[in-house]
């Protein structure tokens, strides 16, 4: 793989950000890539494991003729570290962001930019439930999806060589409008954080149920949702503040559904059960089928 950009910026260096570096290092993507990160202890994590060629003690120092710069912040402080930039871009560069939404970061970090850069938002659909610089690995965007925004009027040339950057660090990519992305998210990605938020705080309230039963005997379905709401509070307070429409838009048919099936329950419905888990098996299978998970029982945990 040839490399793509020259000089590339990553702000904040946490799971996406640190992914991206080994993986555009992996394979030769780009020049120099200088990071910063808000805390000097990040920092100095980032400089003991070689994370980034430099680590610079500004975000206008990181920025400094840069021909990309990627921000890896919170949803929440995109618009502030976008403010902070704006003076130090080089004429011609490309902005880009890895946030969870995307109708608010466009809101919050395109007012800031100059007209001589091109802003093009976008979003890996890929992490984990670990955060901070140490927890990036270069195989993380293997054969996921990562959606670009791009504005209309953006030039196509600036457009095609984030593609090729996405593309040469394993990603397949598409492209998607701000509105349709928070919407497809919302139902993908958001409301299921919501509900397996919701789920571990009900078994923590349960307390007919001891905590320590609830750990030791934690089967497949309990354990899962605990590994989704063990993500970052910080990314997920912001996630839900600010893709508020499309989040409370699914809650609402979830809550309808859910009553369905509390109803189906109560009143001995099996039909209406088991129509409804027949349909909802058919989507994983789907999932499975796109090499989006793995077949394997109990998610490959279970050694053959
Ligand atoms: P992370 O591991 O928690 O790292 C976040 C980084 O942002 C840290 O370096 C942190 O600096 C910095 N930061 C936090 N608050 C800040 C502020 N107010 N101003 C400036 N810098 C700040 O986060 P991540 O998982 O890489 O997520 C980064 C972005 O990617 C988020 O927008 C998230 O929505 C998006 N995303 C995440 C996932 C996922 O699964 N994790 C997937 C796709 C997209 P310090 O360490 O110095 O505090």
């Amino acid at each position: 793989m040839s490399q793509t950009y020259d000089k590339v910026a990553l702000i904040g260096l946490g799971l996406i950000a640190s992914s991206m570096y080994w993986a555009m290092k992996r394979e030769g993507l780009a020049g120099e890539v200088r990071g910063y990160a808000r805390s000097s202890e990040t920092r100095d994590v980032a400089r003991e494991i070689g994370l980034c060629d430099s680590v610079c003690d500004s975000a206008a120092e990181a920025v400094r003729d840069a021909d990309l710069v990627v921000l890896c912040v919170p949803v929440g402080a995109m618009g502030a570290v976008a403010e902070e930039i704006a003076p130090h871009l080089k004429a011609g560069a490309t902005v880009s962001d890895v946030g969870s939404v995307k109708k608010a970061v466009i809101e919050a970090v395109g007012p800031y930019l100059p007209d001589n850069v091109n802003f093009i938002p976008a979003h890996p659909l890929a992490g984990t439930e670990h955060s901070g610089p140490g927890s990036g690995f270069a195989e993380l965007f293997d054969n996921r999806y990562t959606l670009l925004v791009p504005a209309q009027n953006t030039p196509q040339k600036a457009v095609q060589k984030l593609r090729e950057l996405w593309e040469g660090i394993g990603a397949k990519v598409e492209e998607m409008d701000a509105e349709h992305h928070d919407l497809v998210l919302g139902v993908t990605s958001h409301a299921p954080h919501l509900i397996a938020y919701t789920m571990v705080g009900v078994a923590d309230d349960l307390r007919r149920v001891t905590d320590s039963e609830v750990i030791k005997y934690s089967a497949a379905g309990f354990r899962d949702f605990t590994r989704i709401a063990a993500s970052d509070p910080t990314m997920w307070r912001d996630v839900f503040l600010n893709n508020k429409e499309a989040t409370l838009e699914i809650l609402g048919r979830f809550t309808e559904e859910l009553f369905a099936l509390q109803r189906a329950i109560r009143t001995g419905d099996g039909d209406l059960l088991h129509a409804y888990f027949t349909r909802t098996r058919a989507i994983r299978r789907g999932i499975i089928e796109a090499g989006q998970d793995t077949d394997a029982p109990d998610f490959g945990r279970v050694k053959k």
